[in-house]
């Protein structure tokens, strides 16, 4: 079936059109038509390899291709000139482990129930993964990342899974390493050497391969930095770790060159993820010379106090949630910019489209769109929510206060809602793209029209879950703990 119909016969069913026999009647004979040889779709689809790129924390507007005045990305730029550019994709989630469970399950945080570091996502939720494992792929995940790892449930579907970690049974060492310039987290190029072995050893065609690199997310620590973006006054060592955490804040004033500074080094590292990008590829290419379908994206961006904050996860800002979404390959349209709204969790559905193969029921995404000028209504969602560990102290000793934001996106306008507090802000997204004018008083029906739709996708069969129900807990050890509060997600 092609994806044009599937298309449309999932928004039917979206919109419970075959609720009744007749119905239900008409989409068999819609089925049957479709079976009898439209002709509008791969009968023997094709396999090529796939390959996913997750470059973790890179906001869009960092990226060449994307207009990013600083950056230095040829090989994504290459990737983006062969194929499409989604210029408004938006994140489920502003951090790490909700925004990647939704990209592998294709549901909203508060579906999958990762929506914080001691939940992992639903196990009884399809991955994609599993899906293209079940299709005949050979699986293969390589990444160096707590918070992808198996402990949340990422290894699911994958015949191969390599977690890439450094030795951090002790803490204190692993601190001292840091302030002498170790690499907390593997380097791409380190991901890199794994896959090398695997290419040349156990690497199966089809494949479908997924990358996650670290490299853009604190702390900033390029191999080195961009001769072209100068070295500046700051001691790189200076600006890693715990010592940048008290500027995360709004209430904390950086002192005066200290994040022009960290965004050279944000960008640094950028540019040195580009450079693997394009490293693994070409090491690819040599391998397996057929054209194969390359995915890329982010799993969210970066704060640069944009909104008086550093870091992700606290807000739902478009610098935390646009990130760069890209497709090239056998089919795929090149050289061509989509404007529609998208989201990550759209991925899993659209390699399967691509493919010929039904998606699972329960998916929040859509196939993206190869041209432009649809779906210009589409809303789009975003969540993000902490809580305290169950031992902690509360707000006052974390110096963090809980959160829970949801946005949604239709057209130009798009409202934040603060669950906790219920405070809204509206912003056109249009005339207003940096977020700063807030319009909810002033645009009250606008604002309405988002919480309706909203509402409606909070429905027990709506897109939006509570983020509750029977999700099974992670239970962390202190030194994971420990992980996560050098990279900044607790105190
Ligand atoms: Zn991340």
């Amino acid at each position: 079936m092609g994806r044009v119909v599937r298309e449309q016969l999932r928004n039917l069913l979206r919109t419970g059109v075959f609720t009744t026999t007749r119905s239900w009647a008409l989409l068999l004979s819609v089925l049957l038509l479709v079976g009898g040889g439209g002709g509008c779709s791969r009968t023997e689809p094709d396999r090529p390899n796939i390959i996913f790129f997750t470059l973790d924390t890179v906001r869009a507007d960092r990226i060449g291709c994307y207009g990013g005045s600083m950056a230095r990305t040829p090989h994504l730029d290459q990737i983006a000139e062969n194929g499409l550019l989604y210029t408004q994709a938006i994140s489920p989630a502003s951090w790490t482990l909700p925004a990647m469970a939704s990209i592998m399950t294709s549901v909203y945080p508060s579906r999958h129930g990762a929506y914080w570091v001691d939940r992992r996502m639903d196990g009884e939720i399809p991955t994609l993964a599993q899906s293209l494992q079940a299709a005949g792929y050979h699986t293969a995940g390589f990444h160096g990342h707590l918070l992808v790892s198996s402990l949340y449930g990422f290894d699911r579907g994958f015949d191969v899974f390599r977690e890439i970690q450094v030795d951090l049974s002790d803490t204190a060492e692993v601190w001292a390493n840091i302030h002498k310039g170790k690499r907390f987290e593997p380097t791409a190029e380190e991901i890199n050497s794994e896959i090398a072995d695997w290419i040349e050893n156990e690497a199966i065609e089809p494949f479908f391969l997924w990358v996650h690199y670290f490299d853009p997310h604190m702390p900033y620590k390029p191999p080195a930095p961009l001769p072209q973006l100068g070295e500046g006054p700051w001691d790189r060592i200076a600006l890693l770790g715990r010592p940048l955490q008290k500027y995360f804040q709004p209430k904390e004033t950086m002192p005066e060159g200290m994040l022009d500074q960290l965004e050279r080094l944000y960008d640094a590292e950028i540019h040195w993820t580009d450079r693997a990008t394009g490293n693994l590829l070409e090491k690819l290419r040599a391998r397996f010379p057929e054209e194969p379908l390359v995915v890329l994206t982010s799993d969210h961006g970066e704060e640069f106090k944009d909104h008086g904050h550093l870091g992700h996860t606290r807000t739902l800002y478009n610098e935390l949630i646009r990130v760069p979404l890209i497709l090239s390959g056998p089919g795929i349209p090149a050289g061509r910019n989509i404007g529609e709204p998208v989201q990550t969790i759209d991925i899993f559905p659209t390699l399967l489209d691509y493919l010929g193969l039904e998606p699972p029921r329960g998916i929040a995404g859509l196939p993206l769109p190869f041209t432009s000028g649809g779906r210009q209504n589409r809303m789009v969602f975003s969540e993000t929510r902490n809580r305290f560990w169950p031992d902690s102290l509360g707000a006052e000793a974390s110096g963090t206060q809980p959160l829970y934001f949801r946005s949604m996106q239709r057209g130009n306008w798009k409202l934040i809602l603060s669950l906790l507090d219920d405070k809204r802000e509206l912003f056109d997204m249009s005339g207003d793209p940096g977020e700063r004018i807030e319009q909810a008083a002033s645009n009250p029906d606008t604002a309405l029209a988002l919480l309706h739709a909203y509402h409606q996708a909070t429905e027990p069969n709506g897109l939006l879950g509570d983020g509750g129900g029977e999700i099974e807990n992670v239970e962390l050890s202190e030194e994971e703990r420990e992980r996560l509060r050098t990279l900044g997600y607790i105190r």
